[in-house]
């Protein structure tokens, strides 16, 4: 079992990421598909008039604000055109992809936060109306009857909250929490970077083999942004049961490949 994690912030390269899946799952391999969008968001935000709103929280974390008008430009982003190009492409490969995102049969479910205390110059603001919440359950029952029946789920990063409202929710996190529910074997997170990186302006001091107490310990050392993000959802993926997690470059060609072949940042759990 194999869940692939498609970036959002630069352009999916949809023909070779596809291409790697189909070739996976030809060879009898489950594979699960989650992508971002927050590109795409950001540019239909933009088109409709609606410009993306950048705040930064009291503990220092960036995030895009999502008021109930940007969770409706979200939605049509991330499940509409980013989702339905994935699934079109696999399609066009012979591969039965099914696209959802987490409000579909309440897949990813979690709570709701609805405010946010965020900072602006030295004060300290709170923002309601917010529509983004972290994963608490997966309907895994879900996912399972999807691969038994041979379908390639295509995951949008949408959940849902106990009172059914729609929830922006983090691309690596719905990677990290269905691998999880499914005790996947390997998670390959692509990005617009090689991996984890020791010195941000240069490619070749790439981390590349580590256990997960030594990724815990470059978390704090080296991640930063949204790279924090990414080695925290490793590292809870692999403590909960999940074998190998890889961060790894997402504009190469065979992007799968070589992440399954080790190039990337590979963290392994303790077996
Ligand atoms: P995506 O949308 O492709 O998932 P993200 O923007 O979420 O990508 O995360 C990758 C980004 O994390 C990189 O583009 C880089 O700017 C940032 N980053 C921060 N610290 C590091 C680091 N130590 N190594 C690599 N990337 C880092």
């Amino acid at each position: 079992m194999i869940v692939v994690k498609a970036g959002g912030n630069g352009n999916i390269d949809v023909a070779a990421v596809c291409g790697d899946v189909a070739e996976l799952v030809d060879g009898g391999e489950p594979v699960v598909l989650v992508h971002g969008g927050s590109h795409e968001t950001t540019r239909l935000s933009t088109e409709l008039g609606h410009p993306p709103r950048f705040v930064t929280s009291t503990s220092g974390h960036t995030s895009r604000f999502t008021d109930r008008q940007t969770l409706e430009i979200f939605t049509m982003a991330v499940a509409g055109r980013v989702n339905k190009l994935l699934v079109e492409r696999l399609q066009a490969l012979g591969i039965n992809a099914l696209g959802l995102c987490g409000l579909d049969g309440r897949l990813l479910e979690g709570k709701r936060k609805s405010a946010l205390r965020i900072r602006e110059g030295d004060k300290v603001k709170v923002l309601r109306g917010e529509y983004s919440g972290i994963i608490e359950r997966v309907n895994v029952g879900l996912l399972k009857t999807l691969l038994d029946g041979g379908y390639v789920p295509v995951v949008a990063p949408l959940a849902i909250s106990y009172k059914s409202e729609g929830l922006n929710v983090d691309g690596d996190r719905v990677a990290a929490a269905i691998a999880t529910a499914l005790r996947a074997d390997h998670v390959v997170i692509l990005s617009n970077v090689p991996g984890l990186l020791r010195d941000m302006a240069d490619e070749s001091s790439l981390v590349t083999h580590v256990s997960v107490d030594e990724a815990e310990e470059y978390l704090h050392r080296y991640a930063r942004g949204r790279m924090k993000r990414k080695v925290l959802g490793a590292v809870e993926a692999l403590r909960d049961g999940v074998g190998q997690v890889i961060i790894a470059d997402g504009r190469v060609q065979r992007p799968i490949r070589r992440a399954l072949a080790g190039e990337g940042t590979v963290i392994a759990a303790r077996r």
